[in-house]
């Protein structure tokens, strides 16, 4: 019998953490490797959130377990910034605090669905997605918009590919990887239909604040308000508050599933760390100043990064409006001969621009969609010039 299991066996690892951890082992030989790879804010959390931390956990009462939903005050506190922030109301009790938004997607597949079931998997999607659907024993179902719609998959194509086994519909917008924001009357269309077909919805919004050029995030059940009872809205306190490491995101939804999740956490890991609860309740109690810093800078390059990009020949990038990804198609890159090699993909493009330029970016393959990459401008602005400027140099020896 094989020594790991069928199940652990089939998982792809994270490519987004393969290609930072490339760039951080390149770094500590001392290259001068410029990363796009890292999905995480480049900011300090804030000091009001550290302080809250350090004094909870110089306080005794903080050294135990929580209940394993969560912290009650935490709760209350994101049932308070839901409503205050998307217009969605819900009770404390209808939140399940997990280990980052990560473990939320992962439990959200495990207590939704029974093997076999299909989850609609719209496309490019964040690269965690179809590994957590397939270990709760889903089966991804892909469905696909390319460049030339700004990523937005429609009703008609999730309806093409909706079958008797459809379960749920995993939506995110702020999109990653590709930095998308669907319009609230495309969200409004596409609960309408999940709701006229009895569907579930998981609806990611962990960017919801980075937002940019006047767009706005809708949540879809409060643009649909006959779907709260069959969403789920993950969230986190990782991007938003520029918290990657304290690991606290949740589930926000009806009570049933909530208690059934709840439950499974009982088991899976008991609770969220104590000190990271208080943490983030420091965090989501209080004011969203350091978001709106925050926004401003990544407003600024994604400005510069999207004109760089889109002054490569052969690289088409359509103009993100949330997150902090740009995603442009380079697929006319693809199969030309660059210093003695013809990458026929992205992922050997990739390969060949880390190895050649000393710049890391994830090829598109990771994200559903081959012939793209993503770049995370979550970096100093001067670095993000150097970087772009070192592909477009090597792409312009493309023949
Ligand atoms: N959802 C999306 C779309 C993400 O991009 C990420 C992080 O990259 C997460 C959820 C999870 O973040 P975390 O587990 O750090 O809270």
């Amino acid at each position: 019998r094989p020594r790991v299991s069928a199940r652990i066996a089939g998982i792809t690892p994270s490519a987004t953490l393969a290609v930072d951890a490339k760039v951080k082992a390149l770094k500590a030989e001392g290259r001068p490797v410029i990363g796009f790879g890292a999905g995480q804010p480049d900011f300090p959390t804030p000091d009001y959130v550290v302080e809250a931390a350090a004094e909870a956990a110089r306080n005794r009462a903080n050294h135990g377990y929580t209940p394993a939903g969560g912290l009650p005050e935490l709760r209350e506190a994101i049932a308070a910034k839901t409503l205050r922030d998307s217009g969605f109301q819900i009770e404390a009790s209808q939140v399940l605090v997990t280990n980052g938004g990560k473990q939320a997607v992962y439990s959200a597949f495990a207590t939704l669905l029974d093997p076999g079931d299909e989850v609609l998997l719209l496309a490019p999607y964040w690269t965690t997605y179809p590994e957590s659907i397939k270990l709760a024993g889903g089966v991804p179902v892909q469905v696909t918009a390319d460049e030339s719609t700004g990523y937005l998959v429609t009703v008609e194509q999730l309806e093409a590919a909706r079958t008797e086994r459809t379960k749920v519909v995993l939506f995110n917008s702020p999109s990653n990887p590709t930095g998308a924001v669907y319009p609230r009357e495309h969200i409004e269309a596409i609960g309408r239909w999940a709701y006229e077909h009895g569907l579930w919805v998981i609806t990611d919004e962990i960017y919801e604040h980075l937002v940019y050029d006047g767009a706005q995030n809708h949540s879809l059940p409060v643009v649909v308000p006959e779907m709260a009872d069959r969403t789920l809205v993950l969230n986190g306190v990782a991007k938003t508050y520029s918290m990657t490491g304290w690991r606290v995101g949740w589930i926000a939804g009806p009570l049933d599933v909530i208690k059934a999740a709840t439950s499974y956490q009982t088991h899976l890991c008991g609770n969220v760390a104590n000190i990271s609860q208080r943490a983030a309740l420091a965090a989501v109690a209080g004011p969203l100043d350091i978001v709106h810093e925050m926004r401003a800078a990544f407003d600024q390059r994604r400005r510069t990064i999207v004109s760089m990009l889109s002054d490569i020949p052969g690289v088409e990038c359509p103009t993100p409006q949330g997150a902090f990804y740009a995603y442009p198609s380079v697929k006319a890159a693809l199969g030309k001969e660059i210093r003695g090699q013809r990458p026929a993909d992205t992922l050997e493009l990739a390969e060949l621009i880390l190895r050649e330029a000393e710049v890391a970016v994830v090829p598109g393959e990771a994200f559903g969609t081959a012939g793209y990459f993503r770049f995370s401008y979550a970096l100093a602005e001067s670095d993000l010039i150097e970087g772009v400027t070192r592909v477009g140099n090597l792409l312009a020896e493309a023949k």
